[in-house]
């Protein structure tokens, strides 16, 4: 029988990260789903009117547009990568000798292409997937403190939803 709470941890994992990264997050499960242990669903912020305005850019000409454009398209990439990677990397903190989840295999693959969507070059994608995870790891063992609690929320309720978990992370953000 697979670990309940390594599971918890594999997607308290991702569900910290996606909030780190301005992810929108909808729900965070280890009810057993298809296949999956675990699951989180999540959103990105368009790039629209509404995301030009948070930055204070009601009124943009054409180009500026473009240029911000390929901003979002990078913030976006980027965050995604980072929450694909830190499922694993929260399972190998919590449980550093167990063998990994077969969620891990999955992640993997989607945190290659999104690496492909953020860099046309191979040997760049290796930089940049190095880079990507020593940023992950490291904001993983910051904010280990949230990973623990909503991994111990997990375990007693299997399911926590967005709000839920933006509510739980604030003060112990706001203390990391
Ligand atoms: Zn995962």
């Amino acid at each position: 029988m697979e670990d309940l709470t390594s599971t918890a941890y594999h997607e308290a994992g991702h569900a910290v990260i996606a909030v780190l990264e301005k992810l929108s997050v909808i729900r965070v499960s280890i009810e057993p789903c298809d296949e999956m242990l675990g699951h989180i669903t999540y959103d990105t912020f368009h790039f629209n009117d509404e995301y030009c305005a948070a930055r204070g850019l009601e009124r943009i000409e054409r180009g500026e547009r473009e240029i911000l454009q390929l901003g979002w398209e990078r913030w976006r990439g980027e965050a995604n990568a980072r929450t694909v990677l830190a499922g694993e990397i929260a399972e190998r903190i919590y449980a550093p000798d167990a063998p990994r989840s077969n969620g891990a295999d999955r992640d993997l693959h989607r945190f290659s292409l999104w690496l492909i969507e953020l860099a046309l070059d191979r040997g760049e994608r290796e930089v940049y997937g190095q880079l990507l995870r020593m940023q992950t790891e490291r904001q993983v063992r910051k904010y280990w403190r949230a990973v623990e609690c909503v991994a111990q929320r997990l375990v007693e309720r299997k399911t926590i939803d967005g709000a839920e978990l933006v509510t739980m992370m604030g003060p112990i953000c706001a203390a990391a």
